[in-house]
């Protein structure tokens, strides 16, 4: 409801001037140009009009205080209108711009203009118009300002065009809010709309990308399944190959460990060096054999020419027995015999040779002489006598000391033939051991070179091994490689001896690691990672688009469902409140016009669409072109255009059409600015019955010079000009009222 109003600057209010509208009806009184209109426009304005034309100004600056002789001129015009608002009815009636709390239980709402505009405000928050419209549409007071007659409009209703009146009659009926619900949902719409495009076309953007990351990633997930299996049946191998390569190794190692020692258990000795050591040996063998053999051949000699000193003894002794018997015995040189028979030898040998008889007789003259000379000379000799008994015990002496010699010698000999025998011995045994040990050492040699070319074999196959081995790492760098780095993690294999079954079962291991291999590095080391994180990415963000169209085609959906069910609502609020505008309508014109009848009725208006889009899409909203025509039939007179009406007839109409659209739905307030100027007396009286009516439900503001009307306020307020050109504001009573009013 509405409580007070406040004027300062505004337009001849140059001071400060509040009115309070305590009672169900307030009159304005005052002379001419005093400034009554000029309140009524102060509410015009504060409610948010925007026609100046209406305000009765050209600019904003028409509005503020100009200024007299007493009074300066004003910079700023600010009008403050407050309502009670403990029953909480003033809302917004939409969510945008509800920042203001309206849990007051006063609303004020204020205007203020200066030279560079106009500034709103709800309870001292600045706001826009917009939600001063809202505000207002919450509690009946539409910007339409039918409640509000300025002077001169007293048949307002009448002259508007259709469409402006279905507007007041639509404000009147409170479906304004509806309207601006309308609005809201089809600018949301047309957001919704642009934002879904929008969407829709960054969603056709990201398809292609989306599923050329899709094919990249199943690639992806069909090369990782591939590497998973390449990891599974490399780490098969890998164990078989390696526990073989262990085992295989270590075999060797204990093999050529073993043969290496046996190797270096054959003494190798240089055969230069046995035979030089041989032959010392036998050399000095032999060397002594040789010693003991002169030895025992001295030993023999030795004893020969023992034999033959006793014989020579012996033949002596012989001898000397002969002598003894015979007594003549000549002894003749041993020496001069051979002599003498050498020369007969060497003679006769000459003459043999010679085939000369004379030198054969001569030769034999020769011997003949040396002969006979030789026969002369013995029997010259003279015989010697010895005692013979002296010389046989000198000799037999001699002979057993060379016989005690001989039994020594032949001691010694048996002696050193033994020694000879002993050294034959040792000289046999030194060529038997020498044999023994070339046996031995070609036996040595024959396993030694059989030893040797084991351990070459060992080698080769150690080689054969290290290929093995190098073949491996090799596999296993380019496993890890394809695997990424830490995929292959293995702990030492158990060694494992090589059957035909896990041979072969390695190879084929190795040939099917080799195929997918190749395969793999035919996929190429894709940043696998990347792209699905991208992929992952782009999808999400296509399913977030896709919701995202699901979900604007939902609140498209609900937005053009409330649209309807708004249009719906007004549709038929507009029809209903039509109708008993109708009937209210229909007897405040009876009760003016004291009998004919008046109703409303729709017509249709043709809008043109503004274009095809329009048309298809907006064709429901064509009906709202709507508009609203007057119908009347006066009592006893056949004219129904409006326009041949009396003045006092047309202020009449318009009156009772106002009073029964403020009937249907009450508005907080009605102001009337000299609406009943043109009425005559009795007129002026149902005009106050229905301004008594009225204010049961609206309070009533009314400007007047009538005596009726004022009789019929609670409250007058006389407005004069003071001397400094300015309007005041008084309380007065009726008789004063009446007074002030001429
Ligand atoms: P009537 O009974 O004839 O309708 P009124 O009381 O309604 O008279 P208004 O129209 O309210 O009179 O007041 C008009 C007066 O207000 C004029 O005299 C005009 O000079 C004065 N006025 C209008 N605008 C301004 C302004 N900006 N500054 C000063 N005075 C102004
Ligand atoms: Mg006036």
């Amino acid at each position: 409801m509405l409580k007070q109003i406040e004027i300062s600057g505004f337009k001849s209010f140059a001071k400060k001037t509040t009115l309070s509208f305590d009672t169900p009806i307030t009159a304005i009184v005052g002379p001419n140009g005093s400034g009554k209109s000029n309140v009524v426009e102060s509410i015009r304005f504060v409610l948010g009009e925007q026609s100046m034309k209406s305000l009765r100004g050209k600019g904003g600056s028409d509005l503020i205080w100009k200024g007299s002789k007493l009074l300066p001129a004003g910079s700023k015009a600010r009008v403050a209108i407050t309502f009670d608002n403990a029953d909480r009815k003033f809302a917004f009636s939409s969510s945008a711009g509800a920042s203001a709390d309206l849990s007051f239980d006063e609303i004020m709402l204020a205007r203020e203009v200066t030279a560079t505009g106009s500034d709103y405000y709800i309870n001292g928050t600045g706001v826009r118009l917009k939600d001063i419209n809202e505000l207002l549409g919450s509690v009946n007071i539409g910007a339409s300002g039918h409640h509000i007659i300025s002077q001169g409009e007293a048949d307002r209703l009448l002259t508007a065009s259709s469409k402006d009146r279905r507007g007041m009659i639509e404000d009147a009926l409170g479906l304004k809010v509806y309207q601006i619900r309308i609005r809201d949902s089809e600018r949301k719409l047309e957001k919704t709309t642009a934002n879904l495009k929008e969407v829709q076309a960054l969603r056709r953007e990201l398809a292609p990308h989306l599923s050329f990351l899709g094919k990249q990633v199943e690639k992806i997930q069909k090369t990782e399944e591939l590497r998973k299996e390449f990891g599974e049946l490399f780490n098969q191998y890998a164990a078989l190959e390696s526990g073989s390569i262990v085992f295989a190794n270590g075999q060797l190692d204990a093999e050529e460990k073993k043969i290496r020692t046996e190797l270096a258990s054959i003494p190798e000795m240089q055969a230069s060096e046995r035979d030089s050591k041989h032959d010392q040996s036998r050399n000095n063998a032999f060397a002594e054999l040789r010693s003991a053999e002169e030895y025992q051949s001295k030993l023999s000699h030795e004893r020969e020419d023992l034999s033959r000193a006793i014989g020579r003894i012996e033949g002596k002794l012989d001898a000397l027995s002969v002598v003894h018997e015979t007594k003549s015995v000549t002894s003749v040189p041993a020496e001069s015999v051979q002599s003498i028979c050498t020369d007969i030898i060497s003679a006769i040998d000459s003459a043999a040779a010679s085939d000369s008889l004379s030198d054969v007789r001569s030769t034999l003259s020769s011997m003949r002489h040396k002969v006979s000379a030789f026969t002369e000379s013995l029997s010259g000799q003279q015989e010697e006598f010895v005692d013979q008994s002296q010389v046989r015990k000198g000799i037999e002496e001699e002979r057993s000391a060379l016989e005690a010699r001989l039994t020594e010698i032949d001691t010694a000999i048996v002696s050193a033939r033994g020694a000879v025998a002993a050294v034959r011995e040792k000289l046999s045994v030194i060529e038997r051991n020498l044999r023994e040990e070339e046996r031995n050492a070609y036996a040595g040699a024959a396993r030694r070179a059989t030893l040797e070319g084991m351990v070459r074999e060992c080698a080769l196959r150690r080689e054969n091994i290290e290929r093995r081995k190098f073949v491996f790492a090799e596999a296993m760098r380019e496993a890890q490689a394809l695997l990424g780095t830490v995929i292959i993690s293995r702990k030492e294999d158990a060694p494992q001896a090589d059957t035909p079954e896990s041979s072969a079962e390695r190879e084929a291991l190795y040939r099917r690691v080799e195929r997918i291999k190749i395969k793999l590095e035919d996929a190429g080391a894709a940043s696998g990672s990347e792209v699905i994180k991208e992929f992952e990415d782009t999808k999400t963000r296509d399913e977030f688009l896709a919701k995202e169209i699901v979900d604007i085609d939902e609140s498209m959906a609900s937005l053009r469902e409330l649209i309807h069910e708004l249009r719906d609502t007004i549709e038929r609020s507009f029809k209903e409140g039509i109708e008993k505008i109708n009937e209210q309508f229909s007897e405040f014109f009876k009760l003016m016009f004291g009998g004919g009848n008046a109703f409303l009725s729709i017509i249709v208006e043709h809008r043109r669409p503004k274009d095809e889009e329009e048309e298809s899409e907006e064709g429901e909203s064509l009906p709202f072109e709507h508009g609203i025509e007057i119908n009347v039939s006066l009592p006893h007179k056949k004219v129904r255009d409006l326009q041949m009406l009396s003045g006092g007839e047309r202020s009449l109409i318009s009156i009772a059409l106002l009073f029964a659209m403020s009937q249907v739905n009450p508005p907080p307030f009605l102001v009337l600015d000299e609406t009943d100027a043109a009425l005559d007396e009795a007129n002026s009286r149902k005009y106050g019955d229905m301004l008594s009516h009225l204010s049961k439900h609206s309070k009533l503001i009314v400007v007047t010079h009538n005596r009726e009307t004022m009789s019929r306020a609670q409250v007058l307020y006389g407005v004069t000009m003071g001397i400094e050109g300015a309007s005041k504001l008084l309380s007065i009573k009726f008789d004063e009222a009446v007074q002030i009013a001429k």
